[in-house]
């Protein structure tokens, strides 16, 4: 995944440099040696992000890729207004999660809509475009009560 510089400002002061590694013009998460990233963690058969708390924007857009322009194609099914402009949506088909088909509309008026408002920095917080916290589930659910 990759990484801003005050990402990366961040991730170094908490963790070391050990846990990143640089590119030309870059920085990314470093990956363990079976390829998963170096913060992902089992905790009783389920992944677990150990970044949560400082989740880089790459992490929290992954597997949408937002665009100004319909780079991938089929700009019809990709074009989506927010905000007085149309962005053009695609999903990384890597991404083992997926399900296929048209999207809902309560998909597309909280979870497309939050993930477009930390594309564009309007927020940081993930209330519905992250996985519920099942260690402290009552945490997400009053998050999820709270309108914005
Ligand atoms: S979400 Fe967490 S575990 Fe996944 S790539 Fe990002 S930092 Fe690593």
């Amino acid at each position: 995944m990759v990484l801003n510089f005050a990402e990366w400002m961040k991730v170094v002061k908490n963790f070391g440099v050990g846990y990143t590694s640089p590119g030309i013009s870059k920085f990314y998460l470093k990956h363990k040696n079976d390829g998963s990233c170096a913060f992902l963690h089992n905790y009783q058969g389920r992944g677990f992000c150990h970044l949560q708390h400082m989740k880089p924007r790459a992490c929290k857009l992954w597997p949408f890729k937002i665009l100004p322009r319909p780079k991938y194609g089929r700009a019809n099914e990709a074009v989506y207004n927010f905000a007085g402009k149309p962005f053009f949506i695609y999903v990384d088909p890597a991404c083992r999660g997926l399900t296929w088909g048209r999207p809902t509309k309560s998909f597309l008026d909280t979870t497309l809509t939050e993930f477009l408002s930390l594309a564009l920095g309007f927020r940081e917080k993930q209330v519905y475009s992250t996985s519920r916290p099942f260690y402290y589930p009552q945490y997400l659910r009053s998050e999820r009560d709270q309108v914005y």
